[in-house]
């Protein structure tokens, strides 16, 4: 007991001094470190505390109760904050209001609640009025206490559900329009004193009546209050969901900020806004930004009026007309622009940040690193790069391999969009294009998405609550709301085409339907528009789409992140298309080549047909013959692939069909194959029923077909090495790989290769060539060969890891049967992530690393890849590096994503080596 006491849960920050910095982050949470480190570089920060994300560990571990120890320490920390800001907390005279505002590691913009004005009561009110000699101010802060501190702290904190999901906030709302109605009033601003203090009575009678309690009057009652309900906020729902789909862990906690209040709603020479040190959306070197003038904090964000620009350079369609910063305010922008310049310096970053003047004095009230777009993410590292500002590899660590996606995202063919007039005009939030049917509701959104149909949300406005929705659609469109709007920052931190503030919009979504200014249009649901996220125009209908243009600065980057990257990218292609495509982006050869997939899709009719006849062969005599039907077919099939990669390695898997999949259904098919193979369409049925298995997954697949039928390996390997022999001959270098699948013990191996070495004997004499070299190696898929890798080593001369198999096998989880309960592992936790996404490290994770160790031991420098779906995941390829394989193998658009994932796993790794080694002099 006596050791809790020395826990430090309260940290202060103000007055150019602080106990925290920026690299506390953890501890701190992201805007609690950084309001003490900019209060370490000077900037003015209204003071305050932060209480630590450890506190928020121990409020949970004690049961949702607050540590006794923290009482002493915020009341220490709460005094100091008085001293230093010149104020009291809940004095009648002159008192002091705060702010209590969440704060987590990884920010989570609009996810969690901060409730303002904190310590207003009909004791401070009096006070308040005579200080400010301002009463409309006053009243306006306590009418917007009350709902957000309804609305956090007594309803969601407590986690009540209201009913028909009509909230306090909502309630409120409703009742602020009803009011604003009676007295004739435009806007908010128009509100007189009195008229707020009797809506604050309106609002105080509606929490007693929808929460059953009354509204809090003691100023320390509500800080208490506004502190534990930041800390359930942490589990809040659209907390929760955002955590799930950034993969934010749930036990980090958040920590509270509690800190003075500064006022940026006390009248015209008073104001709030958001910036972005340099464009998020474009990477442009322009700062950015909007504010509002007589507002607080929230009204910028929620988008509820039209936010002007702060300078020339951030006007556009929607905002042109309004006073910017810069004309309003020169000097306090001055100011502003030099702490854009300070703080990029800083952070060696852009920055988004939040401010608020207080009757012509500037306060910063937040700074983190601010979300943006791929393309801006590009753009920025480079620019910073031939600034100075950032070296080669913090440039290339500044670009998320999950963004490159959006680099190579599909824009609108500029042919077809010149001959289009768009339908509305909005902010381009999210760049890109999107193009689908129009759902109005999150669910629906999420329904949609389910069903496998493209749609775009079209909101309003959006709010936290619709970000599953905002997910699952291929692009968002707003009526309301700037271009640091919750849509835009969500929208734009995820890549997705997105516009905001289409005001010509109107949108109603109880009857699923848009009205557009100066025009009869009326979009209804299920209606096909797409969106030019760039340029923020809306059109009618589908338009035509192209790839992103081939972008000079993408090809530099990209060159420069190989610099760094030492483990090998391949791809999995199985056409001469897909090979070229992932030669374009950069594979270094193929990992996986699939035989089978010339018996799919386009142009297969003749070798399934000569495949079936094979399957269903019941005599050596007949699959011979049927083999010799297929071998043209197969070695074009592989040589035209080979000449694709010019040169580059190829590793050709043998045969692993699921013969079942292959028996012909229709009568038609049965009766033709009947005739070819001489039979009667009863023998075949039967043969076909021969073939049922129970389990094809762990049936006659793989080896175990070429263990059984040694001649389908012989077919294979002689159209193998014919081709090869016909590159090399033409002057094109070739080493063929074959790869054999679903071994599971080295004597399939010997096995194997005792045929192919046979066969490519023949080969080079027949073709009168002198053997050529080429190697044999295996998958590694079943944990038995996992297991026993040292002994497959004997023979293999490379690995692959089949990690969907090897998961399927591991786990026990059926790979073709998993969406009736994986979904229910993922939302009840039970696993941290789909392991046919993302590598499982812990499991089979381990087994790929004890093969790698043991298949070296045998081979020293034994070649391993993975060829599995994981190796285009971010997380999988980072742990791919660690574990030293060779190379990894993704599908061909996956490709610059992996190199760029290699390159930075590369860089970390050298970097935690430079930090280990001091520590180990000790
Ligand atoms: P979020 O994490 O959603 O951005 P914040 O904690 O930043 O929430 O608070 C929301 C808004 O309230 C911000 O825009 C901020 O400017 C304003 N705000 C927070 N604390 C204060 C304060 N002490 N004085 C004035 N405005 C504040
Ligand atoms: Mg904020
Ligand atoms: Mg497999």
């Amino acid at each position: 007991m006596a050791k809790a006491k020395l826990i430090k849960y309260v940290y202060l920050f103000g007055n150019k001094q602080a106990d925290g910095n920026g690299s506390m982050k953890t501890l701190l949470g992201g805007k609690g470190a950084n309001l003490a480190e900019m209060c370490l570089l000077g900037i003015p920060v209204p003071a305050g505390f932060t209480v630590s994300t450890e506190c928020c560990t121990a409020y949970y571990a004690g049961g949702c109760k607050l540590p006794a120890v923290l009482t002493n320490q915020v009341l220490d920390a709460l005094h100091k904050t008085e001293k230093i800001m010149g104020k009291k907390y809940g004095d009648p005279e002159n008192p002091l209001l705060v702010s209590c505002r969440s704060g987590a590691r990884s920010s989570m913009p609009g996810m969690m609640d901060t409730v303002l004005n904190v310590g207003l009561s009909t004791a401070t009110i009096p006070g308040m009025v005579k200080k400010t000699n301002n009463p409309r101010f006053v009243w306006d802060s306590y009418r917007r206490l009350i709902m957000m501190y309804a609305d956090v702290v007594m309803e969601k904190a407590e986690g009540l559900d209201p009913a028909e999901g009509k909230g306090i906030r909502k309630i409120m709302d409703e009742r602020l329009d009803q009011f604003k109605h009676q007295r004739g009033c435009a806007s908010d601003t128009d509100l007189k004193a009195e008229d707020l203090q009797q809506l604050a009575d309106d609002f105080k009678a509606l929490v007693k009546k929808h929460l059953g309690k009354a509204f809090p009057d003691d100023p320390m009652a509500q800080l208490w209050g506004g502190i534990a309900a930041v800390f359930k906020s942490w589990n809040g729902k659209k907390a929760v969901s955002y955590r799930r789909i950034e993969g934010i862990p749930d036990d980090w906690g958040t920590a509270v900020n509690v800190q003075a209040m500064v006022f940026g709603n006390m009248g015209d020479s008073s104001a709030t806004g958001v910036a972005f040190t340099r464009d998020p959306a474009t990477g442009e070197d322009k700062f950015y930004g909007e504010w509002l003038v007589n507002a607080q904090g929230e009204d910028v964000v929620a988008g509820i009026r039209t936010p002007s620009p702060i300078n020339d350079d951030t006007k556009n369609e929607q905002n042109k007309h309004l006073k910017s910063m810069q004309v309003a305010m020169p000097a306090t922008y001055k100011q502003l622009f030099a702490i854009r310049n300070t703080l990029e310096k800083n952070y060696h970053d852009m920055l988004d940040i939040e401010f608020t003047i207080e009757e012509g004095k500037l306060w910063m009230l937040q700074c983190r690193v601010g979300k943006r777009t791929g393309t801006a993410a590009l753009n920025m590292a480079m620019d910073m790069l031939a600034e100075r500002m950032i070296d080669q590899e913090t440039a290339v660590l500044r670009l998320d391999p999950k963004q490159l996606d959006e680099l190579l995202h599909p824009i609108i063919d500029p042919k077809a969009e010149k001959d289009a007039k768009p339908l509305v005009k909005g902010l381009p939030a999210g760049p890109g294009a999107a193009c689908g049917k129009l759902v109005f509701t999150a669910e629906d959104a999420v329904a949609s998405a389910k069903a496998g149909q493209k749609c775009i949300l079209i909101r309003e406005e959006t709010n936290p609550e619709d970000v599953e929705g905002m997910r699952a659609a291929v692009g968002i469109m707003t009526a309301r709301g700037g271009m640091t709007s919750h849509a835009a920052l969500v929208a734009r931190g995820w890549g997705k085409c997105c516009i905001v503030g289409a005001g010509g919009l109107h949108v109603d979504a109880a009857s699923k339907t848009a009205k557009v200014t100066g025009s009869d249009v009326v979009l209804k649901e299920g209606d096909v528009v797409t969106l030019n996220g760039t340029r923020g125009y809306v059109y009618v209908g589908s338009l035509a789409m192209i790839d992103a243009s081939e972008n000079p600065r993408f090809q530099k980057f990209m060159t420069m992140a190989d610099k760094f990257r030492t483990m090998g990218v391949r791809t999995n292609a199985d056409t001469p298309a897909d090979a070229a495509v992932a030669k374009s982006f950069g594979a270094e050869g193929i990992g996986l080549f699939r035989t089978e997939h010339m018996f799919y899709g386009e142009g297969c009719d003749k070798p399934l047909f000569l495949l079936r006849k094979m399957i269903l062969s019941t005599t050596l005599d007949e699959r011979r013959k049927a083999l010799g039907e297929l071998l043209p077919f197969v070695k074009a099939s592989i040589k035209g692939t080979m000449e694709a990669m010019g040169g580059l390695p190829v590793t050709i898997r043998l045969l692993d069909p699921p013969l079942h999949e292959f028996v012909p259904q229709g009568a038609e098919k049965q009766a033709e194959l009947a005739a070819a193979l001489g039979i009667t369409a009863e023998e075949i049925h039967k043969r076909g029923e021969e073939l049922h298995e129970n389990n094809p997954m762990m049936g006659h697949r793989g080896v175990r077909l070429g263990v059984t039928y040694p001649e389908v390996t012989e077919m294979q390997a002689r159209a193998i090495f014919e081709a090869a022999a016909e590159l090399i001959k033409s002057g094109t270098k070739c080493k063929p790989e074959i790869m054999i699948p679903v071994t599971c013990d080295v004597s399939e191996l010997k096995h194997q290769k005792a045929i192919i070495a046979g066969v490519q004997a023949a080969v080079c004499k027949e073709l009168g060539i002198k053997a050529f070299p080429y190697m044999v190696g295996t998958m590694i898929e079943i944990p038995r060969a996992a297991l026993l890798a040292d002994r497959m080593a004997q023979e293999a001369e490379f690995f692959s890891f089949g990690t969907n198999d090897l998961t399927q096998m591991s786990f026990g989880f059926s790979r073709d049967d998993i969406g009736s309960f994986l979904p229910d592992y993922l939302s009840k936790k039970l696993l941290p992530a789909d392991p046919f996404q993302t590598i499982d490290q812990d499991g089979v994770g381990q087994l790929i690393k004890m093969a790698v160790e043991k298949g070296r031991a045998t081979r020293e420098h034994l070649k391993v890849g993975i060829c599995g779906e994981q190796g285009g995941d971010p997380a999988s390829v980072n742990f791919c590096h660690r574990t030293g394989l060779t190379y990894v193998s993704c599908s061909p658009f996956r490709v610059p994503l992996a190199r760029l994932a290699a390159a930075q796993a590369a860089i970390e790794e050298k970097r935690q080596a430079k930090k280990a080694k001091p520590a180990k002099k000790k």
